[in-house]
């Protein structure tokens, strides 16, 4: 009889060592299935996040077109400056620079020692005219051209 025993014992103990397998099983696949799920939540909060940040950048980048254009301080010292010669026809300029002889702003004729700023639509004027005018625009004063000198796609704008 003690035969008897040992296998129903022996099946109490696999099943109950079954069972506690099938529990652990089921609970770790659905701790896993929570944390997935969570996982996926804080991911879509994050583009949802990124979304929102680049929807604000846009809006601020809109918001500062509708500002009146000028040319950055950095953006102005680096247009193409020359100092007019003794015979002040610019014939000493240098290569890039085409040759004028009447400031484009104040309408005198260049005089030997006059700093003069050629944009690149070659207009050109003397530095202490064009350097205040450009504090409050970005283009030309003669014929309307963007003076910008690294981003010439704006010139694409006008209408
Ligand atoms: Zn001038
Ligand atoms: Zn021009």
């Amino acid at each position: 009889m003690s035969g008897d025993d040992g296998p129903s014992s022996k099946l109490m103990f696999g099943l109950f060592f079954g069972m506690t397998v099938f529990v652990i099983i089921v609970c770790s696949t659905f701790s896993y299935m929570c944390m997935k799920r969570r996982a996926m939540r804080i991911r879509e909060r994050a583009d949802l996040e990124r979304q929102i940040q680049a929807l604000r950048q846009r809006r601020e980048q809109l918001l500062t077109k509708d500002q009146p254009c000028r040319l950055e301080e950095e953006a102005i010292e680096s247009l193409p400056r020359r100092t007019v010669g003794k015979d002040s026809t610019g014939s000493n300029a240098d290569e890039k620079f085409e040759s004028a002889i009447t400031c484009g702003v104040c309408l005198d004729d260049y005089k030997a020692g006059d700093v003069v700023i050629q944009l690149q639509c070659t207009h050109q004027f003397h530095d202490h005219c064009i350097v205040p005018w450009f504090r409050t625009a970005d283009k030309c004063p003669f014929c309307n051209r963007c003076a910008r000198l690294s981003n010439a796609s704006t010139t694409d704008t006008k209408v």
